[in-house]
């Protein structure tokens, strides 16, 4: 190998490190603040991945009759969705007009694109429902191909452990609730910590701790620019936010008005 070859390995290796060092933009429920969208609805999904996000992140509750469902609150219009039958709770709508999503039909859409997804299992009042939810979520997510850019989170110490138990060696599983330093997060068997914003800040130094672990730092939900700035400064791997183009704005140097703060503008 001459001089110059070795030059330019050492140039193209320095780029691929800068690349991958760079915090990573995780659209909140998907890109719900652009025209037409809602949250936890497809159409957010597919903003999310039109717009470049490197990851959407959804959130999912199982119903009565075990049928898995893509949605943030634990009712929607009323109805309770873990004490539910599905086709009550599929008959209700979004905001936007769509049906609310079973996990089947939000997963095949995303099989069509190339944006990586975080789960989210939500809390649930039963341990089995919470388990049987487990078990179907990696079941879909194997019948779509979609282990190898599926990372899972939750704030159920439960099913953190049950997630690290049934997902593939390539899925990240972290936890929600910030009450762990990371050395214990290790010992779980955890990807790292996917803490709230003022928890972070609280502890900046867990993030160089998760960093010598061999573990990533995510962080949630991060909407202030000033914030952003922190996270990125400190080198959060992964920023969850509900304005993922303020945040792509501010990654690129270059900031520009986003249709979140258009929206937040004229409220
Ligand atoms: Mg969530």
């Amino acid at each position: 190998m001459n001089i110059n070859r070795i030059f330019a390995f050492v140039v193209l290796m320095s780029l691929a490190v800068a690349v991958m060092a760079g915090s990573k933009v995780v659209a909140h429920r998907g890109y719900w603040q652009a025209p037409g969208s809602a949250q936890n609805s497809i159409r957010a999904l597919v903003k999310a991945d039109s717009v470049g996000c490197y990851a959407s992140e959804f959130d999912v509750w199982i119903t009565a009759d075990g049928v898995l469902v893509v949605n943030h609150d634990a009712d929607v219009n009323g109805v309770v969705i873990a004490s539910s039958a599905a086709h009550e709770v599929l008959a209700q709508r979004l905001s936007n007009g769509e049906h609310v999503p079973t996990l089947d039909a939000y997963l095949a859409t995303a099989a069509t694109l190339p944006i990586r997804l975080v789960c989210e299992l939500k809390v649930h009042d039963s341990r089995a429902q919470e388990r049987k939810a487990v078990k179907d979520i990696m079941a879909l997510v194997k019948k779509y191909g979609l282990e190898d850019r599926t990372d899972y989170i939750t704030f159920s110490c439960d099913a953190f452990r049950e997630f690290i138990r049934q997902a593939p060696e390539s899925a990240g599983v972290y936890y929600l609730e910030g009450n762990y330093v990371p050395s214990q997060i290790r010992h779980m068997g955890g990807a790292g910590i996917d803490y709230y914003i003022g928890v972070l800040k609280k502890y900046p130094e867990w993030i160089d701790e998760c960093h010598s672990l061999g573990m990533y730092v995510n962080v949630w939900t991060v909407n202030k620019p000033e914030d952003m700035q922190w996270c990125i400064d400190h080198g959060v791997d992964f920023i969850t936010t509900n304005d993922p183009e303020l945040l792509q704005s501010l990654l690129s140097g270059k900031v520009s008005d986003t249709p979140a703060r258009a929206a937040a503008a004229a409220r």
